[in-house]
């Protein structure tokens, strides 16, 4: 089979830091051409917008979209019209129901739309989806730490509407949780801290259950100086589990059992790849629907203006 042929369209920091080497490092596919009204890459053809790549660029068989989330959808409703296959950096557009016609258009067009979860493709979080299908868990706590000006300096739109503010690393963590726990989670309660001169939370705490009453605690903050924390905490009837780094570690009581070096977007390819070979689309809005739902019931709390 001939490798696919992917443009990149938004070419920021996780473009050029884990689409690029990714894409290199995965059989099947190959970096055709960028999209970016800026940033370029030596060798490769770029083009400022998405519709000057595909009326002028090199033929392509694929998009990765790797805008902010708040200007995704056109570029994916361009790419879908043209039949290109369309991976969407997380999370997957603004709100949730943008994503239902999208879907509709790639299928009835055999297309790929892949709404990809980088976290869940992290080195311990199938091994321990397969631990927790032999425990009971009783309480999840879930810390989602990190300092924005360290991880996202210069992302104005992470705290423009539409941006999810502490949500976009927060919703990593919420991809995991509803990967690993066998029943629909759903928001009971939650506070949302806005500083006075931003339209997106800086930081968050959530209540989630499930059908059987489960009590999962997020906290997210945006404000995290010192040590960062990427943890999800696990009581079970055989005792803790703990999934930290961001999913890069699991530790069973004082046993670790996965420690390795994130490496998720080689996976996340190559699971492109697989669906893209076949037309097959993979979207699971369950995260975005969490963190829609804790706008829609969050308690808003004004805090201190952000400045950079
Ligand atoms: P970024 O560094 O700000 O890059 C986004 C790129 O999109 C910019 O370089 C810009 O390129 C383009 N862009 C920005 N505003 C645009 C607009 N209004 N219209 C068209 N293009 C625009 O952001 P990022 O960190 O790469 O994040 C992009 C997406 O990836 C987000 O959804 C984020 O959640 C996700 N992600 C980020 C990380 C991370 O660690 N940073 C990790 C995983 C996933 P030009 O100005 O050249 O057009």
């Amino acid at each position: 089979m001939k490798d696919i042929r992917i443009a990149i369209v938004g070419f920021g920091k996780i473009a050029r830091d884990q689409h690029v080497p990714a894409i290199k490092a995965v059989p099947g596919i190959r970096l055709a051409a960028i999209a970016s009204r800026n940033a370029s890459l030596p060798g490769v053809p770029h083009f400022p917008t998405i519709d000057a790549l595909l009326n002028h660029g090199p033929e392509i068989d694929a998009v990765a979209l790797c805008t902010p989330p708040q200007v995704r959808h056109a570029q994916a409703v361009t790419a879908l019209a043209a039949r290109k296959h369309v991976m969407l950096e997380k999370p997957p557009g603004a709100t949730v129901a943008e994503i239902a016609p999208l879907l509709a258009t790639a299928r009835e067009n055999g297309r790929t739309l892949f709404a990809t979860w980088h976290s869940r493709f992290a080195p311990a979080v199938e091994p321990l989806r397969r631990l927790l299908e032999g425990r009971q868990v009783s309480a999840v706590t879930i810390t989602w730490k990190e300092d924005v000006k360290v991880w996202h300096p210069g992302q104005a739109w992470i705290f423009e509407a539409g941006g999810l503010g502490v949500f976009d690393p927060g919703i990593n963590a919420l991809s995991i949780i509803t990967r690993v726990m066998p029943e629909p989670l759903f928001v009971t309660k939650a506070a949302l801290d806005f500083p006075a001169n931003r339209a997106a939370p800086i930081a968050a705490e959530l209540d989630i259950t499930d059908v059987t009453g489960l009590p999962i605690r997020a906290s997210f903050d945006f404000r995290q100086t010192g040590p960062q924390s990427w943890d999800i905490h696990f009581e079970t009837d055989k005792g803790p589990v703990t999934l930290s780094l961001g999913g890069a570690r699991l530790a069973d009581g004082g046993k670790v059992l996965v420690e390795e070096k994130e490496a998720e977007y080689p996976g996340l390819y190559q699971r492109f790849v697989e669906l893209a070979s076949e037309g097959i689309c993979e979207v699971d809005l369950a995260p975005q629907q969490l963190v829609a739902d804790a706008f829609m019931l969050g308690q808003r709390r004004v805090v201190e203006p952000f400045e950079e």
